[in-house]
């Protein structure tokens, strides 16, 4: 028998009602009729992992679990293609408690799936990529980890940001198969510098394989960029991040991947790795279809500030940034749930909005939306019930309640 959840009194992210989550700021609405729903409430049913009704459900259907979100903020669950660790533990640790770990500290933030994101290094064992990759799609307790993102490593060493040069190496096809012999089908992107020779090849490749293709830690001219493009890169690493900006004389990469339609695009919206008025910015341009929120998380996410360990090397951890030194950030500690606040604060855009931009977008780019990235009958039943501060009242992944 199926286990039944039925999530009660939630207000719908995107709730076209007047008392919609748009102002999510103001304080809950106190029910008028407690015997019945109020307008705008909603109550979903889960049968085993996937919704099954959404509407005004009785309480009556017997052994049924029931969860009343009590007039909060029901939405999709958070996807994070880019991140490296969290809770303390990292990708890099390359065991199983690491990843639940990280699975979990994601699923208290809101996250119910993710992309392992990490580095090869070439000549090396690679041990974290190979039990990333074995455990991808098992139960860690938390947030679902459906997949690896690799950075690099054919990728420019002048724009390696955080990436340390040992993970770092020219196109090699021989290297390319190697890493697909490791990861199989879990590898679902892999960052890339299209400038590089043999760089088109390789892009071509990873698309034929079901890999996405994303720009970035890259030192591209305009010209390349579009190469890369039209060789299949559809996605962008950390956008402004590790990339030359831009120059009225001397484009860059920037405007070939604004102006391109097909294109989406990470961007971390903390205030921090871009000024606000370039999230902004960015926004304005993207629209609210081609803008992913990501986290680009490190292991001091979920914690307090203070120092931490990525690769072997220390960090500081302060307001939400991770930093090697002053110049060089590693990541952001924040969760999603509290970077889409940002991202409203930052442009004014409604909630709806900021919502899809780490639920529709991801699932799209990594082509799940048929079972991920919006509350419909019949998709995944991976829920995220927000506090109106946007805190996690509870985290549903496939159904189960992590948090
Ligand atoms: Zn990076």
């Amino acid at each position: 028998m199926p286990n039944y959840l039925l999530i009660k009194n939630g207000r719908l992210f995107n709730s076209p009602k007047k008392e919609n989550v748009e102002n999510y700021t103001r304080p809950c609405h106190t029910p008028k009729n407690r015997s019945g729903l109020d307008a705008g409430r909603v109550d979903i049913l889960i049968r085993g992992k996937t919704i099954v009704r959404i509407g005004k459900i009785k309480t009556d259907s017997g052994g049924c679990e029931v969860l009343d979100a009590a007039g909060r903020i029901v939405a999709p669950g958070f996807i994070d293609v880019h991140i490296q660790g969290a809770g303390g533990a990292s990708i890099l640790d390359a065991n199983r408690n690491a990843l639940e770990t990280i699975s979990q500290t994601l699923a208290r933030l809101g996250t119910t799936g993710f992309l392992a994101t990490t580095v090869f290094k070439p000549g090396a064992e690679n041990l974290p990529v190979t039990v990333a990759s074995e455990k991808t799609g098992q139960n860690l307790g938390g947030a679902n980890l459906l997949g690896i993102h690799l950075e690099g490593p054919f990728i420019s060493l002048e724009k390696k940001g955080g990436v340390l040069p040992d993970s770092i190496c020219k196109p090699s096809l021989k290297i390319l198969k190697e890493i697909q012999h490791l990861t199989g089908k879990t590898l679902k992107m892999m960052t890339i510098a299209p400038e590089l020779t043999g760089n088109l090849e390789i892009i071509r490749k990873l698309v034929d394989s079901g890999t996405i293709a994303s720009f970035g830690h890259s030192s591209a001219s305009y010209a390349e960029t579009l190469s890369g493009i039209a060789a299949g890169i559809s996605h962008v690493t950390h956008l402004f991040n590790a990339m030359p900006s831009m120059h009225h004389r001397s484009p860059g990469p920037l405007p070939a991947i604004l102006e391109n339609k097909r294109v989406t695009c990470q961007v971390i919206t903390d205030g921090v790795h871009l000024n606000p008025e370039i999230v902004r910015f960015t926004f304005n341009i993207l629209g609210d279809s081609r803008f992913v929120t990501i986290s680009d998380g490190v292991t001091s996410t979920g914690l307090p500030d203070g120092t931490y360990l990525y690769d072997g090397v220390k960090y500081r951890s302060k307001d939400g940034a991770g930093r090697r030194d002053k110049e060089t950030l590693v990541g952001t500690t924040l969760g999603l749930n509290q970077l889409i606040g940002r991202l409203m604060k930052f442009t004014g855009c409604t909630f709806a909005a900021a919502v899809k931009t780490v639920t529709e977008n991801p699932a799209r780019t990594l082509g799940l939306e048929k079972k991920k990235g919006s509350l419909a009958i019949g998709k995944d039943a991976d829920i995220v019930i927000l506090n109106q501060d946007l805190s996690v009242f509870a985290t549903i992944v496939e159904g189960k309640r992590c948090a």
